[in-house]
Parts: structure tokens; C-alpha cells; sequence
């Protein structure tokens, strides 16, 4: 889209133990509100931070390299306090890191930076509540240039980012703890940021909805205003939260309470020898070792988990088939069932078993469909499923047409004499013992070679 500029800042929750300075539990998701919490993260008076978690500093890192990030080795990084006044934050600032990594680069998307930061708690502005369980917890910051040139693009990234961030593993996988600020300008306008956006299709749509606010604003001949809004979701349309926030707002300032730290370049060197293989290039490899086409490649990796998954499977069924499986009936039925292949116990055997099935012709595509979307649910080996779904022997579609031919004799000597409707007659039998789960053209094929 002409004249539009998108940026993003993406917030991830780390997947650590405990949070970024302090020794309560992150893991805080069943708890009672108020509970995973210490006088550090809840900001009181007096209490002294911890030194910052390591296991957050080095997820951070790792993100960074896997992001083709340069990192800040060598030189103090510094925390620094951000101030602004909110329920959600008891001490009045939010700590926030100097960039850990910067200039990086994903799929011709310049990474401005990276950095870490904790979390503030939550308030419940309804209730007027607030619960500080999460305060304190470490996240994972990842700013990009404003080139995005349109809504779409910029979600087809994030899913992008998403995988990488799957594969090095070093976030949370829960649902939600993602958060994305985006930040839009038309014609090189005044930018506006919208806050707190918790999913990659709203942030399409609030984006959306932006470009055609700004548009009829500068339609009118009126400006935009710099400012800061809130996505509704219900409603899909932004409003105005906050005022022309600028960074001079934050009054930031190093934080006195810990000591600026230095990442050793060794350190770098060593995490970046822990990365695994990054969804670009498992892609090619996939497309190289197994000659799939790119689309489905790139459809499998996004996934590490299916990725694996395949790679087991592929070792006694032919890739392209298995591919073909993957990205069509497979990830209908996962999707129809609003699943991940992961959430499935469906074993790589037994999967491996199903496609084998088909693969020799035992079973028709469209029974092996209904088994896999038995199996996805509770699964078993598949002749089992078979069993249970009381489709007995509908693999050997030859053995129910001659047993059919056999029992409508009259129908088959009409057939051959020129009734059209005898035909019709033997294929509906055939359909009602295999239960409609045979391809009724091949069911005429096999049956008109059998009379
Ligand atoms: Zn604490």
C-alpha cells in the first residue's frame, strides 16, 4: 500500500523459572491472584533486586543471534527505569534493559533491537482489581524499523517470527503472552501507536482499521495526531488512549540498584553454538532431501513440532505423499478441531501406519480421512479405528463389489443388457456396506471391469 509505514515491537514472556529479579515462580497461571509475589516485585520500599536472571539474560541472546541481531558484547549494558503511573505498577517504573542485540534482520525486515524488560502486573479496570502475580516476570522485546507497507505483511511476519521463536524455545508457549505494540503513519504522517494488541489477526485488523481512519482524516484535509490508542476488539476499531506520550514522559534513568553488566563475547560464541536449525533453513533441506515443493516445505517447518513429526515419517512413507497428507487432511483436521499437531497423542507409528495404508491401497483417501480425524482425537492404530468405526473389510473394495455382483445377479444381467439404472443400483449397495466412505468414481471403475 502506497505511503503506509508499519512498525512493529513485539513483548514475549521468557520461559524461565523464576522472574527477572526476584525469586518467585513465573509460573503463576494457577495461582491465586497476589500470591507469586515478594516485597522486590511488588516495588516496596527498601527492597533490593537480586541480580538480573541469567537464564532470561541468555534466551535473550539466543533470540538475538537467531534474529541476525549484532550483539552488544563487551561494552556495560545498562537497566534502566521507564517511569509512568499505573495500577499494574506499584514501584512507578518499569525496568527495561539497554539493547542487548541490534541491526538484525528477518526475511528483508530490519530488526532495529533487542532488549529485555519485566513485566508489570495486571489490573482489572472493571473490577478495579489488581493482581501483581505477574509482575516482575521477564520479557523479551524485539523492535523492527517501521517497513511494513501493509497490514498483511506485517501479520505474515510475525507468524514468521513466531516460528523462529518456537524453534529456539526458549519462550512461553501459552496462549496470549504476546503482546504487540504496532505503529502506523500514512504519508509520512505523524505516527500513532496502537498498544497491547494480543493476537497476529487483530493486529491485521487494528491496522487496518487505522489506514482507513488516517486516509479519510487526511481526506478532510485534517491532520492525524500523534498519539497512543487501544485496539477494540469487539468493536474492531482503535480509540484514543493516551496523550502524546513521548519518550521524554518516561524520565529514563540507569537504575542505581544494578550494577550495569558486560556480555562476554565467549558467551555469545557459546549460545550461538546451542541454535538449532531456524525454519529457512530446515525449509530448503526439505526441499533438497525430500523434493517437496517450497509451499509445502515452508507449511511443515512452521511447525517444529510437525517438522519432527515428518521426519519420523518419512522413513517409511514416501515424502511427497506424506507431505501432501500434512499440509491438506491433516491440517484440516487439526484446524477443524482447533488443535495443534502437538495437543494430538496421536503417535508418529500410528500416523505412519495410516499412511501406509493408503499408500498401498488398502484403504480409499476419503476412509483414511475418516480414520485420521478418529485418530486425531483418540488415537490408536489405525486398523483398530477402522474396527471401531465398523467398517469392516471396506479397504478390499474388489471383494465387496464381487460379493455385491454376486448377491444382485439380476441387477448384473440387467446392467448388461443396457439398464443404466442397475448400474446405479450396484454402486448404491456397494456404498451402503463400505458406509459412504469409498470413492464412489472408483467404485464405477472397479465395478464396470468386474461386469
Ligand atoms: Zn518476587
Amino acid at each position: 500500500m502506497k505511503g503506509v509505514k508499519i512498525g512493529l515491537e513485539i513483548h514475549e514472556q521468557l520461559d524461565t523459572k523464576s522472574k527477572l529479579f526476584c525469586t518467585c515462580p513465573t509460573d503463576y497461571r494457577d495461582a491465586e491472584p497476589n500470591k507469586s509475589i515478594c516485597p522486590v516485585c511488588t516495588g516496596q520500599p527498601g527492597s533490593k533486586p537480586f541480580g538480573l536472571n541469567e537464564k532470561a539474560l541468555n534466551a535473550a541472546i539466543k533470540i538475538a543471534i537467531a534474529l541476525n541481531c549484532k550483539i552488544v558484547a563487551d561494552k556495560p549494558v545498562q537497566m534502566r527505569r521507564k517511569h509512568y503511573i499505573y495500577p499494574d505498577l506499584p514501584s512507578g517504573y518499569q525496568r527495561t534493559s539497554e539493547s542487548i542485540g541490534v541491526d538484525g534482520n528477518l526475511d528483508s525486515v530490519q530488526i532495529h533491537e533487542v532488549h529485555i524488560e519485566e513485566d508489570p502486573g495486571r489490573f482489572f479496570l472493571r473490577e478495579g482489581f489488581v493482581d501483581l502475580n505477574r509482575s516482575g516476570t521477564p520479557l523479551i522485546e524485539i523492535t523492527t524499523d517501521p517497513v511494513f507497507d501493509s497490514p498483511q505483511h506485517a501479520r505474515e511476519w510475525l507468524e514468521k517470527l513466531a516460528s523462529i521463536l518456537d524453534y529456539l524455545n526458549v519462550t512461553k508457549k501459552e496462549e496470549g503472552t504476546m503482546r504487540i505494540d504496532a505503529n502506523i503513519s500514512l504519508n509520512n504522517g505523524n505516527k500513532v501507536e496502537i498498544k497491547n494488541i494480543n493476537s497476529f489477526r487483530n493486529v491485521e485488523k487494528a491496522l487496518t482499521f487505522e489506514i482507513t481512519r488516517q486516509g479519510d482524516l487526511l481526506r478532510r484535509g485534517q491532520t492525524v495526531e500523534r498519539e497512543t490508542r487501544h485496539f477494540d476488539e469487539k468493536m474492531i476499531l482503535t480509540s484514543p488512549s493516551r496523550k502524546k506520550e513521548t519518550e521524554e514522559d518516561y524520565r529514563h534513568m540507569p537504575d542505581p540498584d544494578i550494577p550495569p553488566l558486560t556480555i562476554k563475547k565467549y558467551l555469545v560464541d557459546k549460545i550461538r553454538k546451542t541454535l538449532p536449525e531456524l525454519p529457512q533453513a530446515k525449509t530448503k533441506r526439505f526441499v533438497k532431501q525430500y523434493k517437496l515443493s517450497g509451499q509445502n516445505a515452508e507449511n511443515i517447518v512452521s511447525d517444529p513440532y510437525a517438522a519432527d513429526v515428518f521426519e519420523a515419517v518419512v522413513k517409511t512413507i514416501d515424502p511427497v505423499l506424506a507431505s501432501n497428507w500434512f499440509v491438506g487432511q491433516l491440517k484440516k483436521t487439526l484446524n477443524y478441531n482447533n488443535m495443534k499437531l502437538r495437543d494430538s497423542k496421536m503417535t508418529e507409528k500410528q500416523l505412519s501406519s495410516l499412511l501406509k495404508l493408503t499408500e498401498k491401497g488398502k484403504i480409499t483417501e476419503r476412509a483414511a480421512e475418516l480414520v485420521l480425524r478418529e485418530m486425531v482425537l483418540r488415537p490408536a492404530e489405525p486398523e483398530k479405528v477402522i474396527e471401531n468405526l465398523g467398517i469392516s473389510d471396506f479397504g478390499d473394495l474388489n471383494t465387496i463389489i464381487k460379493s455385491v455382483v454376486d448377491k444382485n445377479e439380476k441387477a448384473a444381467a440387467d446392467y448388461k443388457t443396457g439398464k443404466k439404472e442397475a448400474f446405479e443400483f450396484l454402486v448404491g449397495q456397494v456404498m451402503k456396506i463400505t458406509k459412504g466412505s469409498a470413492d464412489p468414481e472408483k467404485i464405477r471403475k472397479l465395478l464396470k471391469k468386474r461386469l
